[in-house]
C-alpha cells in the first residue's frame, strides 16, 4: 500500500468510526413485549427478540413473551434498566442463551429474587459441534444462526414450557413439531441456495463474530471479522491488516449487520473490491419480513446469495 493510499484509508476510517459511534448511541427501540391477550397465559421473558420469537412459535397463545433486549438492540453490550427487574420478577420462565452472550442476566435474576427457572438454550446441547470464538474468550455463542441448532433450542423451549405448564403439554408438542418441520425446510433452503454459489466466491469477512455456525452449516468460509466484539472499534492498524488479508485471500464479500453501521465494511470494500452485504440480521429480529427468526434467516440467505453470485 502506498503512503498516499494509507493516509486516505486512515482518514476514511476516522470518518467511519465517528459514524459508528453515533449509530450505536441511538440503537434501541421499544420492546417486543405486548400486553397479554390471554390473561392466563404463561409469562415468559427472554434475553433477545430471536429467542422470544422461538418461544412464540412453540408456545402459541398459551404464552406471552417479553424480550429484555429490544428489537434492534445489542445483546452483547446490553445494560439492563431498573424496570427490567420487574419484568423478570413477573416471569414464570426465563430463557437466555448462555455461552457469554447474555451474562448481564445474572445480576438481573439476583435483583429480581425470582424462583422462576432460568433456561440456558445454548449450553450443553447434544448434536452441536461447538466452535471457539475467533478472538478467544471461549465458545462462540451464536448457535441459532444454524437452523438445525435453532431447532434444538425449540426442543429445549418446549420442554421448559411443559414443565412450567403441564396442562399445555400436547399444545407445546404440536407447536414444536410444526415449527421443527418449518425449520427443517429453512435448513434445506439455506443449504441449497448457498450451495449454488461458486466455491471460489464463498469466502467472506463479517462485522462481528456471529457467523461461524451459519458458515459451517451452509458452506461459507469466514476469513476474519471487523470488530473483536461489539462495542470495541478496531484500530486503524487492525483495519489495514484486515484489508491486506481480504486482498491476499480473495475474500468476495464483507457482511454488515442491520444493528451496526456498515461504514467500516464499505471502507474495506472500497479498498479491496469486495462486495458489501449489508442489513444482515444476527442477534435481533427486525421489521417484517425479518420480524421472525425464519423470516430473517431467509432474508440473510437471499442477500448473501445475491451478493456472492452477483460478481
Ligand atoms: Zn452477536
Amino acid at each position: 500500500m502506498t503512503n498516499r493510499r494509507t493516509t486516505a484509508l486512515v482518514l476514511l476510517l476516522g470518518l467511519a468510526l465517528a459514524v459508528i459511534a453515533c449509530g450505536n448511541a441511538g440503537a434501541g427501540s421499544p420492546g417486543v413485549g405486548s400486553p397479554p391477550a390471554n390473561p392466563d397465559a404463561l409469562r415468559v421473558v427472554t434475553t433477545t427478540t430471536i429467542f422470544a420469537d422461538l418461544v412464540r412459535q412453540v408456545g402459541g397463545s398459551r404464552v406471552t413473551v417479553d424480550s429484555l433486549v429490544p428489537k434492534g438492540g445489542e445483546v452483547h453490550t446490553f445494560d439492563p434498566r431498573p424496570s427490567d427487574v420487574r419484568r423478570v420478577t413477573e416471569a414464570a420462565v426465563v430463557f437466555r442463551n448462555g455461552l457469554g452472550l447474555d451474562d448481564w442476566l445474572g445480576s438481573l435474576v439476583a435483583d429480581a429474587g425470582t424462583k422462576a427457572p432460568v433456561i440456558e438454550l445454548g449450553e450443553g446441547l447434544d448434536g452441536v459441534t461447538y466452535l471457539q470464538g475467533e478472538h478467544g474468550g471461549g465458545v462462540n455463542p451464536h448457535l441459532w444462526m444454524n437452523a438445525a441448532y435453532a431447532s434444538l433450542y425449540a426442543g429445549r423451549i418446549a420442554e421448559a414450557l411443559t414443565t412450567a405448564d403441564p396442562a399445555g403439554a400436547s399444545a407445546y408438542a404440536a407447536g414444536l413439531a410444526a415449527y421443527r418441520a418449518r425449520l427443517a425446510e429453512l435448513d434445506t433452503y439455506a443449504k441449497t441456495q448457498i450451495g449454488s454459489i461458486p466455491e471460489d466466491r464463498r469466502t467472506v469477512v463479517s462485522f462481528h463474530d456471529a457467523f461461524p455456525y451459519f458458515a459451517a452449516a451452509y458452506g461459507l468460509r469466514i476469513d476474519g471479522t471487523i470488530v473483536d466484539a461489539p462495542g470495541q472499534d478496531p484500530s486503524a492498524g487492525a483495519i489495514a491488516s484486515l484489508v491486506e488479508a481480504v486482498r491476499a485471500n480473495h475474500v468476495s464479500a464483507i457482511f454488515a449487520e442491520a444493528q451496526f453501521s456498515d461504514e467500516l465494511a464499505r471502507t474495506i470494500a472500497a479498498e479491496t473490491g469486495a462486495a458489501v452485504v449489508s442489513n444482515l440480521y444476527t442477534d435481533s429480529v427486525g421489521d417484517a419480513p425479518q420480524d421472525t427468526y425464519e423470516g430473517l434467516m431467509r432474508w440473510n440467505v437471499d442477500r448473501v446469495v445475491a451478493a456472492l453470485k452477483g460478481g
